[in-house]
């Protein structure tokens, strides 16, 4: 399976996109790395959605935007999830500063918002995700990059 689309009414629905992802990568029998790109408009609940993650991977307390930070950084006892906000990266270049190639490990979960902005450094996405407005709600698309996002979307489906 290699798209999923969900009419999301509101922001719990979007919240729980994200748990549902990180209940399927915590049940994933080899650990391995996951690269997630979101796209949509500010606003439209890329961060939302990754919190949802966050929290459902484990992580107890608050998961602010990286909007000035560029990158977030959650340290788990299993995973490491680093969320990202490309939207102010002035230059790619930046991210070999930050020692990007560095996130993509075995280990690690990278959400990334505005990867646009990253091209050309950022590893290839598992899955893309596309969250639209409708009126007030939103439309999520979930599509496949990779065998691996291909088998979490065959899970989250079920
Ligand atoms: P982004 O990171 O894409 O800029 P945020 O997640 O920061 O967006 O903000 C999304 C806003 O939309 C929040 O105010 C959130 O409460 C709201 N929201 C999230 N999902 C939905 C939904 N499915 N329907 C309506 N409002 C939503
Ligand atoms: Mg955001």
């Amino acid at each position: 399976m290699k798209q999923l689309q969900y009419f999301l009414p509101d922001e719990a629905a979007t919240v729980a996109i994200g748990s549902g992802l990180a209940d399927v990568v915590k049940k994933a029998t080899i650990q391995q790395a996951l690269v997630v790109y979101l796209n949509g408009d500010l606003g439209a609940g890329k961060t939302t959605l990754t919190r949802g993650f966050v929290r459902g991977m484990g992580h107890i307390g608050n998961v602010k935007s990286p909007t000035y930070t560029l990158v977030e950084p959650y340290e788990l006892a299993k995973w490491r999830i680093f969320h990202f906000d490309l939207y102010r990266l002035a230059d790619a270049e930046e991210l070999e500063y930050m020692g990007i190639r560095d996130y993509f490990n075995h280990d690690c979960c990278c959400f990334i918002e505005w990867p646009e902005k990253g091209v050309g450094l950022l590893a290839k996405a598992d899955l893309i995700i596309d969250m639209a407005y409708q009126d007030e709600q939103r439309i999520i698309t979930l599509q496949a990059e990779s065998l691996y996002g291909e088998q979490i979307i065959t899970a989250l489906a079920q």
